[in-house]
């Protein structure tokens, strides 16, 4: 699974930030939903007051829930994410269009459908795999595919550096590159080390990432104290190139192991984390998919395409139990969706 890298250290992260957003410093006021559309008191921290509908003749949903987290992460965001989530891939920067003009159109008060560009979605991909992505007829389809696609040609995608680093006389190993793992599962961790984490314990993603790292960081550890000085070296580890997103997918016999964490920390040793905070999550069950929207301040929305008109609905009692996000309606948590933040979210 690790990779040795060719490439020169990256030794601290002293660029301004490129892919980061700024989160609301105070979580607002809880307000009552009403699905009335006022589109002078929109705000952008909330979903819009539409969503797309699911087509019972050409199956939508896996496309439903896709196109509504992310549109709804930015419709939410400001300029510095959008920017780069726009440079993402290919298919990052022609949803970015679309995206764009459909919060316009809102924002001006024209409610233009959210089916006709979660169709050219349909047709972007479809053209590219036809087998894959068929157009037209009532053909299940794994979202996982589509994030797949989303990720594709951007080689750095959630690729870390790890570096093994003696701070007294500055003295650094060879930086060593792994890719986060997509997929939650204990049995991809490199075998080497103990873990905690087994099929049968429960554990956070945050967990799930710490382990991953520090796995593949024994895998490839070639001295634990300084040649120089002989003092304990200290773990770096920093994103090749951080994504605007990170997604996880979760196997079905994980389901009821795997919690969400609400913020995900990647640290270093000296410099600036990174935070990615929970935006949505994607249930599946009985053929079909539905999400879960989740605000900057924690507030959640349900979606279900064959609901409701496609409106997303706010949920009013929201609990501070994670675990209460891992299922919806009698569906299981397939997919969480992560944003890269600038700071996280201070707990309320
Ligand atoms: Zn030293």
């Amino acid at each position: 699974m690790s990779l040795k890298s060719a490439s020169p250290p990256h030794k601290s992260n002293k660029r301004p930030p490129a892919s980061l957003d700024i989160l609301p410093a105070e979580p607002k006021k809880q307000k009552i939903s009403k699905n009335t559309s006022e589109p002078k008191t929109l705000s952008k921290h909330d979903p819009l007051p539409a969503g797309c509908i699911w087509s019972q003749a050409n199956w939508s949903c896996a496309y439903d829930v896709f196109f509504m987290i992310f549109f709804y992460i930015h419709h939410s965001s400001t300029e510095l994410w959008t920017n780069s989530w726009r440079h993402h891939s290919p298919l990052a920067s022609a949803l970015h269009e679309n995206f764009s003009s459909l919060s316009v159109n809102y924002a001006q008060g024209h409610q233009s459908t959210f089916d006709e560009h979660r169709d050219q979605l349909r047709n972007i991909l479809s053209a590219h795999d036809p087998n894959i992505f068929p157009r037209y007829g009532p053909m299940a389809i794994d979202v996982a595919d589509i994030f797949e696609h989303l990720n594709q040609t951007e080689q750095h995608v959630r690729t870390l550096t790890i570096q093994h680093i003696c701070p007294p006389c500055n003295q650094t190993s060879p930086a060593v590159s792994i890719r986060l793992p997509t997929t939650v599962h204990p049995a991809l961790l490199p075998c080497s080390g103990e873990y905690q984490l087994t099929l049968s314990t429960e554990f956070t993603i945050q967990e799930w990432m710490n382990a991953s790292i520090t796995a593949n960081t024994e895998s490839c550890r070639s001295a634990t104290v300084c040649p120089m000085c002989s003092t304990s070296m200290q773990i770096a580890t920093n994103f090749f190139q951080p994504s605007p997103f990170v997604h996880f997918e979760i196997p079905p016999e994980m389901r009821n192991s795997v919690l969400p964490s609400r913020i995900l920390t990647i640290s270093n040793t000296d410099v600036a984390s990174h935070h990615y905070l929970l935006r949505g999550i994607i249930y599946h069950g009985q053929l079909h998919f539905t999400a879960r929207l989740v605000t900057t301040n924690n507030i959640t929305w349900t979606y279900d395409g064959q609901l409701n008109r496609g409106i997303p609905v706010q949920e009013l009692n929201p609990s501070d139990d994670v675990r209460q996000l891992t299922t919806l309606q009698n569906r299981q948590a397939y997919i969480y969706v992560y944003q890269h933040v600038l700071q996280p979210a201070l707990p309320v």
